[in-house]
């Protein structure tokens, strides 16, 4: 019978998912991974986590709870640094702990620890480390690796080429009366935890889509350009997701790109109250792109999301239609 891993459908799955699922299934396990997060792995992420906890990683443990009765090792890998010389939010590193001492009656975790501050040289180690939970043979594992990897590149691929010619368009188009009428591109920016988290946004991105506008979010930019943006910011930046979004930020200042920017934060979440407002700042004083930060909490509401996305655009047409001029800050 294959070994049974499971994949929690939360925090950095919506980066790796490929390379994981494909890893786990080359080696010849069977991949669950969690249902799409709902009310009942929000209620028992809150209830089975500490309250200081952030929502995603309070989500995280509803998806846990979701899956650890019906798998055989939980993957949970220790995250310290995925980029040289930047390190990721702490609560990834402590997750393994976290989950361990709040919920009782787990099956194994692959904890493995993914730390590249320093090199990349030991990637295979850490590979060889996690694929040793289901295989011994160390050719295997590497060859299970690089394929996975193939496959992640490619759904990277994708993501981007999905947007990627966009560059300079609407600078391009300028207020013509085919700009009157086209469609508003809308960059959401955020984790992507939270971006891409349906239940947690309140289905945010589609509810842009029907409000006629297109979205963008800092994954279809290829990452080139925000690492060389980031590097124009004046100080040093030592987060990962920092980096990202800031060179995001920069990006869109410069290419103007983008017809509005909205930043989905949650509650609780340290790097966002420090990014958040560092991009927020950078938007408003070197742009007139309309920027808008939404927080969600678990008791965010529907209508008052609905109302704020409406007017969001609404202020975009009416911006392009009657004025050159009305100030970015609504
Ligand atoms: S970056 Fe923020 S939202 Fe993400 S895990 Fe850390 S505290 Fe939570």
């Amino acid at each position: 019978m294959d070994i049974k891993v499971g994949i929690p459908r939360a925090l950095l799955y919506y980066e790796y998912y490929p390379l994981w699922i494909s890893f786990f299934k080359e080696l010849g396990a069977e991949v669950i991974v969690s249902q799409k997060t709902n009310k009942e792995i929000l209620y028992n992420g809150i209830i089975n986590t500490v309250d200081e906890a952030c929502i995603p990683v309070k989500i995280f443990h509803g998806h846990v709870m979701d899956l650890k009765d019906r798998v055989d090792y939980l993957f949970i890998p220790r995250i310290k640094s995925v980029f040289m010389n930047e390190y990721i939010c702490p609560k990834f590193s402590g997750l393994p702990e976290m989950i361990k001492y709040s919920i009782k009656n787990l099956p194994r975790v692959i904890d493995t620890e993914i730390n590249f501050f320093e090199s990349k040289e030991h990637l295979n180690d850490t590979i060889y480390r996690i694929g040793k939970y289901i295989s011994n043979d160390y050719g295997f594992i590497m060859s299970a690796y690089d394929k996975a990897h193939l496959e992640y590149k490619l759904h990277r691929k994708n993501i981007e080429q999905e947007k990627a010619p966009f560059v300079n368009e609407i600078k391009i188009l300028g207020k013509t009366k085919a700009n009157i009428g086209r469609k508003r591109r809308i960059m959401v920016m955020g984790h992507s935890y939270n971006t891409y988290d349906s239940y947690l946004n309140i289905n945010l991105l589609d509810k842009i889509k029907s409000n006629k506008a297109e979205i963008l979010t800092p994954e279809m930019i290829e990452e080139r350009y925000t690492i060389d943006y980031a590097k124009k910011f004046d100080g040093d930046i030592y987060w990962t997701f920092a980096r990202k979004l800031i060179g995001t930020a920069l990006y869109l200042i410069d290419t103007r790109s983008v017809d509005g920017i909205i930043y989905i934060s949650t509650f609780g979440c340290g790097i966002d109250s420090v990014v958040g407002d560092l991009v927020e700042k950078l938007i408003r004083r070197n742009s007139s792109i309309p920027f808008s930060l939404i927080t969600l909490d678990e008791h965010s509401g529907e209508a008052g999301i609905n109302t704020r996305i409406e007017a969001f655009i609404d202020m975009i047409r009416w911006r392009d239609v009657l004025e050159d001029n009305i100030s970015a800050h609504g």
